[in-house]
């Protein structure tokens, strides 16, 4: 007998694995989709011989945007399952069908599943399966994967109905519709198998470049069609994906239509009540405002004022009292000790200046760290940042610009390299390339101390500085992603984003430690490997110089006369028009390239003063925009795979933050009724804002606008 293959296909959260764990038991086989790190599970069920089991990734729909969604219908149309089995979350019917009349338009036999029906009955939601396997074209089963009920009924109907082979989809979209699909059927793909032809030419209708360059139309077929297709888009005034999607979801409220009745009594579930609030159009931004004031109040102020000063100024400082007594820090007590052991002067100046004060002094952010990761990764796990890429991608699609290029916001706030990584997500190559650029502009965990460093040592511990440096740097994607949408060489069609919202939920306390600890952990490794290293270079080049023409050591070296000085001012001039052209803050700069939070080590070891709040706001700004760690490089360089592209990627992220900067330095200088030279500042300053704001509200270019509407092939 043959194997029959069953592919399990369904949204995110339907209970998929739940059902395929059912299904198979121990028979797994766990691994990834070819090439990608899409996680791949098989099985053989263990209720039926000869039956293989396919888990697909979680999709939304069968778009070529995601990794997931390519990963799923590249198996479904060159793989050919003998059924798709379904499954779709009963509690959810009208969000879950959207996938399901993508499905049965394959020519694929498909089985729906309908899990959860647990919960379904105990609501009292009213569904009629014969009614919507009607509707559907395709039988229709209750199950729950939960309460294992209705598992052999659905494995039986799946088996049963891959015996029958291939299913010729039903037609079922408006009249406009049909005939431009007839007519694309007749012109380009009659040579396909009938149950094939319906997917392939909706996927034409919708000038899916994927399909499109795979069939490799004839260009005399592709402008007939094109006509065609035309006509619709002028017929609903709207694109063609989205004339299918309106299509798609006025066929999910007919087959609905009489078949399903949600028990509403006037209730609105929790998360549906949260987002009236959380996600209304006025409040949503203030709200979010609000929320990460609290978390930079909780984490950068509270915490600040009493842990980091503790270990700051006590622990790796002067010394502390406890229970009346006074405790030398560590810096003062390893120095006594080293001391009275006869210890040479250099080595006791290495361990106390070097490396108790660089890796101290990032080590005294470690609690701030841990605390603004436990809200950050509440935030997260609970559903809330999700709404907020949401939120954004509303607003930014106004100009041009994908919410998916805040995906960072959702994966970047750790640290940019995942975020950096998750740009993979986006199909579309100038988003992609954009977004790569961009991410780091969101401060990133190892910025923390950075933030609180300055809030603490020149703003009295303010909230303000840190909500400001994350509003600057979120501020930064969307200045950017407007700019640049509107030149020629980042134009292209929104890409849609169909992101889920997933309900709210309480995260479990061990998840969000385990978290939490994870990237602390990983913070705590860096000072204890790269940190420390630096340190001792950073050590070593500032206590070695040259004293009367003759290279020497002294632990009383000026900075000015040492190899680091020296090296530094060779580029110090370049920061003078930001305020900071000190050596001390060269160095800190430079090696912040290193690591971010680099730049407070260097200041463990070297002098930090000479700062006002001004030129020290400026020298916060101008390292958080500028180019991110070399970390952050190495995952730019490997996403955009191409050498140019990185450097014009580094080159914009550098004149960007020293634009931004050297306008808060200027205009601060002046405000505060400095003149002389700053006039001229000044008006540097006033020219960058001027360019920018051209650049923002710029109309752009015919050819740009062609491209966003998805013209231009055809016009040329
Ligand atoms: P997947 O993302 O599609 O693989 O979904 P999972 O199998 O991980 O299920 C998502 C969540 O729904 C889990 O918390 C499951 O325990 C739950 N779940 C799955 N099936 C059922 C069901 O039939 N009834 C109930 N009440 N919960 C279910
Ligand atoms: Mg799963």
């Amino acid at each position: 007998m043959q194997e029959i293959k069953i592919a399990l296909a369904g949204n995110p959260n339907s209970g998929k694995t739940s059902l395929f764990n059912v299904l198979t038991g121990s028979n797994q086989f766990v691994g990834n989709w070819p090439g990608v790190t899409v996680e791949k599970k098989e099985g053989k069920a263990r209720q039926r011989d000869g039956v293989v089991i396919t888990d697909l990734p979680g999709i939304y729909s069968l778009s070529p945007y995601t990794l997931e969604e390519v990963v799923a219908r590249n198996y479904l149309v060159e793989e050919s399952p003998d059924v798709i089995l379904n499954i779709v979350d009963g509690t959810n019917l009208e969000r879950n069908l959207y996938l399901t009349t993508q499905l049965t338009e394959l020519g694929i036999p498909v089985v729906v599943a309908i899990n959860m029906m647990d919960v379904v009955r105990k609501n009292g939601d009213k569904i009629n399966v014969q009614g919507l396997s009607k509707a559907l074209g395709c039988p229709v089963v209750e199950i729950s994967a939960l309460k294992e009920t209705g598992i052999d009924e659905a494995l039986d109907t799946a088996v049963s109905v891959a015996a029958r082979g291939k299913s010729i989809p039903m037609h079922a979209f408006s009249g406009e519709v049909e005939h431009a699909l007839a007519h694309i059927e007749e012109a380009a793909i009659h040579d396909l198998s009938p149950e094939k032809q319906r997917w392939y030419a909706i996927k034409i209708f919708e000038r899916d470049k994927k399909v499109l360059e795979a069939l490799d139309i004839p260009e005399k077929t592709v402008a007939h069609i094109e006509s065609d297709i035309r006509h619709v888009e002028e017929h609903f005034d709207d694109d063609a994906e989205s004339v299918i999607t309106n299509e798609r979801y006025g066929l999910v409220a007919r087959v609905l239509e009489g078949n399903y009745r949600k028990n509403r009594l006037g209730r609105m579930s929790v998360s549906e009540k949260i987002d009236t609030v959380v996600t209304n159009r006025f409040l949503a931004l203030p709200i979010f405002a609000f929320i990460m004031f609290l978390v930079y109040y909780i984490s950068v102020t509270t915490v600040g004022t009493f842990v980091t000063d503790f270990t700051n100024e006590g622990l790796f400082g002067e010394g502390f009292y406890i229970f009346g007594s006074f405790v030398p820090g560590i810096g003062v007590a390893l120095g006594d000790m080293l001391a009275s052991v006869g210890c040479a002067e250099w080595l006791t100046s290495l361990i106390v200046d070097g490396i108790v004060g660089g890796v101290g002094s990032v080590l005294g952010f470690v609690p701030q760290m841990l605390v603004l990761f436990l809200l950050l990764g509440f935030l997260e796990a609970s559903g809330y940042m999700s709404r907020i890429a949401f939120m954004m991608d509303k607003i930014f699609r106004k100009f041009g610009l994908s919410g998916k290029s805040f995906i960072p916001m959702l994966v970047g706030s750790g640290c940019s390299v995942p975020g950096i990584m998750a740009s993979r997500t986006i199909e579309n190559e100038s988003d992609r390339r954009m977004t790569i650029m961009t991410t780091h502009f969101i401060p990133c965990g190892a910025k923390l101390p950075v933030i609180a460093f300055i809030a603490a040592s020149l703003f009295n511990n303010s909230a303000l500085v840190a909500i400001s440096a994350y509003f600057i740097g979120v501020g930064s994607v969307a200045v950017s992603g407007i700019m640049l949408k509107k030149t020629k060489m980042f134009a292209s069609e929104p890409t849609p984003f169909v992101m889920e919202l997933p309900a709210y939920h309480m995260p479990t306390v061990k998840n969000l430690l385990f978290s939490m600890w994870e990237r602390g952990w990983s913070f705590i490794k860096k000072a204890g490997t790269v940190i420390l290293l630096s340190s001792m270079v950073i050590w070593a080049g500032s206590t070695i110089g040259f004293v009367d023409g003759a290279l020497a050591w002294s632990s009383e070296m000026s900075l000015e006369a040492s190899l680091l000085g020296l090296l530094a001012s060779l580029v110090s001039w370049v920061f003078a028009p930001l305020g900071f052209g000190s050596l001390e803050a060269t160095v800190a700069t430079l090696m912040g390239l290193l690591a971010k939070e680099e730049i407070v080590a260097v200041f463990g070891v070297l002098d930090f003063s000479g700062f006002t709040q001004i030129s020290g706001y400026s020298f916060l700004v101008f390292n958080l925009l500028c180019a991110p760690c070399f970390a952050a490089l190495g995952a730019i360089k490997r996403e955009m795979n191409s050498t140019r592209w990185t450097a014009f990627a580094i080159a914009y992220q550098c004149a960007y933050a020293y634009c931004v900067a050297l306008t808060v330095y200027q205009l601060g200088m002046l405000f505060t009724g400095n003149f002389g030279w700053h006039i001229l500042g000044g008006a540097v300053a006033i020219a960058i804002i001027s360019f920018m704001t051209y650049m923002l509200i710029r109309t752009p270019s015919d050819e740009v606008i062609r491209i966003r509407e998805g013209r231009a092939k055809v016009t040329k």
